[in-house]
């Protein structure tokens, strides 16, 4: 609860909005809120510009599912990287968290999701249709980087046997450097490049 008795209505409601934030409590909220009217208007309106543009400019790339700023992400648009490696994870996030590592040099799929059959997500719900396409014009390797929760491990065995018909595609599975539970967003960069680095093949993976 806010206790915002006093404070005049345009600040209390940038304190509302900043509070609404995740990880934002009433007590930062307003001292954000204050430390904005503390400095020069043109601060306010340059963010108020950043996020006028958020949604116009940054979307969602055609083939990968990663966040992009026009139709192609600039992964799938990096000839230098290797197209036929394809890492799948969970959200777009997933593939900022893993390019802090700057190892690997493959392109991504982004399920936007893993399947929940409490919440009722299952296979349609992910973004499969276009890895299906992706996996029949050639994929060597898929590795399977979805979260090591109960969910996620559920979701890479989806994976791996859909797509183990496919006997030229090699699947591999992050190592378990990753903690149990863990979502990839929460991990240090140098865990998560050594669970990609230290992958394993399903087989071995699901042995
Ligand atoms: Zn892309």
């Amino acid at each position: 609860m806010i206790h915002l008795s006093g404070v005049p209505a345009p600040l209390a409601r940038v304190i509302e909005m900043l509070a609404s934030l995740p990880g934002i409590g009433p007590k930062t909220a307003m001292r954000l809120g204050l430390n904005l009217l503390s400095r020069p208007a043109s601060d306010s309106a340059q963010l108020a510009e950043a996020l006028q543009t958020l949604h116009e400019l940054v979307g969602f790339c055609g083939v990968c599912g990663c966040f992009a700023e026009q139709g192609c992400c600039q992964f799938c648009e990096d000839v230098q990287r290797d197209a036929a490696v394809i890492c799948l994870v969970e959200q777009p996030v997933d593939v900022l968290m893993m390019e802090r590592g700057h190892g690997y040099r493959g392109n991504y799929h982004v399920l936007r999701g893993r399947l929940s059959p409490i919440d009722g997500i299952g296979p349609e719900q992910l973004r499969l249709k276009a890895l299906d396409k992706r996996v029949e014009q050639g994929v060597k390797e898929l590795i399977l980087a979805t979260s090591a929760t109960v969910d996620g491990e559920a979701t890479a065995h989806y994976l791996a046997n859909r797509y183990q018909q496919h006997h030229e595609v090699r699947i591999s599975r992050i190592a378990r450097g990753v903690p149990e539970g863990g979502e990839l967003e929460y991990l240090d960069e140098h865990t998560l490049s050594r669970a990609l680095e230290q992958r394993v093949h399903w087989d071995a993976a699901a042995a």
